[in-house]
């Protein structure tokens, strides 16, 4: 009995969520401070076929957060309709993708929301049930705008230490950006103690309703970045290193009972030459074909580990029977 009990659990694997922010060419240069980026220029006819074979061949379904303001222009309709037709996910990802969502009023806040659910339901088909917002950005005001128009789960939070590093990064990488602008990014990629928030999912309480918060999942314990990106990056100084860097994330995650949640990039499926204009972002020097086997290995890593499921999905089954018990937090207590 009990060896056929343990072959079962053998075969059990923890879940865990895969996800995609569709930001796109103009939102990084948006956010970087560059000219040319008001005529959104985008990739997404490169990017979006590139990973949709990419999941395909691995038989993954994700979720694809998507900008409203892409959504919008006609000429990116053709790659996000091919999204939806995949069997994947569509998530909010904001219209305007600007780090400081946290300091709109609730007034623009409920006006950038309609945008988006619009552009989406019209490019996609698909009207969004999860949001990220951009940059990690989220604040109690967002929370209430998401529960009042029937979210049922947020992902925007970054439990990490090294946001005010990588912010620093950030403008050290654009020297012209000015004092003003500067300041609207002030918390741009979080703040220090976002390392405190907890890394496994939760319920927000937001007047009578509660949304369920998956956390971008961090190096448990440690609480430092582990997103695809991040191990592309370090890939690029050792691969032995960086796959060992990987596979001790996997092995915390089992140990400390956190359900990974991976987030991927658009810059993860490009090279240089596909996004020149985004040559100053680290592992953009890196050929593609080997960035692409690399992301390959990184998600066999995890399929080996964990069950992975799109975000919806992944809320869905913590909310049910067996996670009743999710600890809950008050939207009003934080995020700040
Ligand atoms: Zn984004």
């Amino acid at each position: 009995m009990l060896s056929v009990y343990f072959v079962g659990r053998k075969n059990m694997k923890p879940i865990a969520s895969l996800s995609l922010d569709l930001d796109n060419k103009w939102s990084y240069m948006k956010t970087h401070g560059d000219a040319g980026w008001e005529s959104f220029p985008s990739y997404l006819d490169i990017v979006v076929p590139r990973a949709l074979e990419f999941l395909k061949k691995r038989d993954l379904k994700i979720t694809f957060f998507v900008v409203g303001q892409d959504a919008a222009l006609e000429k990116n309709r053709k790659a996000l309709a091919q999204i939806p037709k995949a069997g994947h996910e569509i998530g909010n990802h904001s219209f305007k993708h600007e780090p400081w969502l946290h300091l709109y009023s609730k007034e623009d806040l409920i006006e950038e929301f309609e945008k988006t659910e619009a552009a989406l339901k019209e490019a996609t088909g698909q009207m969004p049930k999860g949001f990220r917002g951009p940059g990690y950005s989220l604040s109690p005001t967002v929370l209430e705008v998401l529960a009042e128009r029937g979210y049922e789960y947020d992902c925007s939070t970054l439990p990490s230490y090294i946001g005010p590093l990588a912010r620093a990064y950030y403008f050290l990488s654009s020297p012209d950006m000015s004092r003003e602008e500067k300041a609207k990014r002030k918390k741009l990629f979080g703040k220090f103690s976002d390392g405190f928030q907890r890394l496994k999912p939760y319920k927000w309480k937001v007047g009578e309703n509660e949304i369920t918060e998956i956390p971008v999942t961090t190096l448990p314990v440690f609480k430092v970045p582990i997103h695809a990106s991040y191990v592309i990056y370090l890939s690029t100084f050792s691969k032995p290193a960086a796959r060992l860097y990987w596979k001790t994330a996997l092995k915390l995650c089992r140990f400390t009972g956190t359900q990974l949640s991976l987030l991927l990039h658009p810059l993860d499926f490009l090279s240089g030459e596909d996004a020149p204009e985004l040559k100053f972002f680290p592992a953009m020097s890196l050929p593609i074909k080997q960035k692409l086997e690399f992301v390959g290995e990184i998600l066999e890593a995890m399929s080996e580990n964990f069950e992975i499921v799109n975000m919806h999905e992944h809320a869905e089954r913590i909310s049910s029977d067996n996670y009743s018990a999710l600890p809950v937090r008050s939207a009003l207590a934080g995020p700040s």
